[in-house]
């Protein structure tokens, strides 16, 4: 396992549609493998591959509150089939967007459906915190971050302080 640099905005790269995966093979496996690692160093909740540059319809997850046991959760070619018609608010944050926070509305509930690590088919609805990652993690995979849906003028705010803290890190 390794950890992978995660790619923040305006990298073109994370606007690009994810092409689906054609079987779970141990190449897919191991790149999970580096992407929970990955998003365990963050850290973070949620990753899709095409964060570390990988534009593939993969995510992993892991919602365990600090002091709970890891859960991690593996989602290969994920499909919203359903979703609720309520919406509720939720202060997201990004990886690709670090130390930006702000509210989006998303369905309450979705019902997904997914191959999982062993490339196994699982269908469930999510909801809660579930709901709104792996929607926020479904976005990625379609080119779209969270702040895409806020207004322009939070959207240029966030990515002018992303750029301004990276070229700072890079300075030193
Ligand atoms: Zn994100």
């Amino acid at each position: 396992m390794a950890i992978r640099p995660i790619l923040t905005v305006p990298n073109p790269i994370l606007k690009q549609v994810s092409k689906p995966v054609e079987a779970v093979t141990d190449d897919i496996r191991a790149l999970m493998d580096d992407m929970l690692e990955t998003m365990y160093d963050a850290p973070g909740i949620g990753l899709a591959a095409v964060q570390i540059g990988e534009p593939i319809n993969v995510i992993v997850m892991d919602l365990a509150r600090d002091g709970e046991e890891a859960a991690p959760r593996y989602f290969v070619n994920p499909e919203i089939l359903e979703v609720d018609e309520e919406f509720v608010p939720y202060e997201e944050g990004c990886l690709s967007i670090p130390d930006v926070f702000d509210t989006v509305d998303r369905p309450k509930r979705c019902k997904i459906t997914y191959l999982d690590y062993q490339g196994e088919r699982v269908t469930e609805w999510a909801e809660g915190l579930y709901a709104v990652c792996i929607q926020h993690e479904m976005d990625h995979l379609k080119g779209v971050v969270f702040i895409d849906h806020l207004s322009r003028l939070k959207r240029d705010r966030a990515v002018k302080k992303v750029v301004k803290a990276e070229k700072l890190k890079a300075t030193g």
